[in-house]
């Protein structure tokens, strides 16, 4: 289900955010990476991560036009959603792959690199499915649900644009966001196509099999996640004096 991707998006972010900072000083290929994580434990760029993450971890299931991600802002998104949907041959197929995960990282990352109005799309974009996901909306009030989205959306990135967040890892963001929804599918029933274009579908671990919106989903996984996104923020942004 669409929140606890998103929830479990925003965890594994808040939780790999120190061990990317910490990869520049390891040198060689890593080093690559010191501009991108130079500034991603600041408390604003760690927000901004982690709800751009969060994001992304609902970007795979996009390939679902009926899905209530694919309404976050209307029309927009679900034609967005019907081109997903198109082009990757259906739910549960090309976007529920590695390769997809590493093409998003890696687009994202050239668009913003050359285009700033891309990349402030893509943002916008991450946010406005952050927020969809974790439930910000009215149960059938499609417009208006859209309506509180934008605006709620629009605040989050003016705010971070206010404290001058540079989203330089913006495409690493998307690919692991991408990962963690693809390794959480993996763990349901259906599994996915991981190592597409291969057609094989993975299941982890040996196919625990959780059946998605069910109780353990609904009454366990998804009040737990929230606990620990909370814990999470609570430890990266105390200052290291308390
Ligand atoms: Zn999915």
């Amino acid at each position: 289900m669409g929140h606890t991707h998103a929830l479990s998006g925003a965890a594994v972010w808040l939780l790999v955010a120190p061990g990317l900072a910490a990869l520049p000083a390891a040198g060689g290929l890593a080093g690559d990476l010191a501009p991108m994580v130079a500034n991603i434990l600041t408390p604003s760029e760690l927000i901004a991560g982690a709800l751009v993450c969060a994001g992304a971890a609902m970007l795979p299931d996009l390939d679902h036009p009926s899905a209530t991600i694919a309404q976050t802002f209307g029309p927009a998104t679900w034609v967005l959603s019907k081109f997903f949907n198109w082009v990757s041959g259906g739910h549960r197929h090309a976007t529920h792959s590695l390769l997809f995960a590493a093409a998003a990282g890696v687009g994202t990352t050239l668009l913003a690199e050359h285009y700033s109005i891309g990349r402030d799309i893509v943002v916008i974009l991450m946010i406005g499915l952050a927020l969809r996901a974790i439930g910000i909306g009215i149960p059938d009030k499609t417009i208006t649900s859209a309506l509180i989205n934008i605006g709620l959306t629009a605040a989050a990135f003016i705010m971070f644009r206010s404290r001058d967040v540079e989203y330089l890892w913006l495409g690493l963001a998307i690919a692991i966001g991408c990962l963690t929804h693809v390794v959480g599918d993996c763990l349901t029933e259906r599994g996915c196509p991981v190592l597409w274009p291969l057609k094989h579908r993975w299941l982890l671990p040996w196919k625990i099999g959780i059946k998605t919106g069910r109780a353990f989903e609904v009454k366990f996984l998804g009040p737990a996640l929230s606990v620990v996104v909370i814990g999470l923020f609570a430890i990266r942004l105390m200052p290291a004096s308390l």
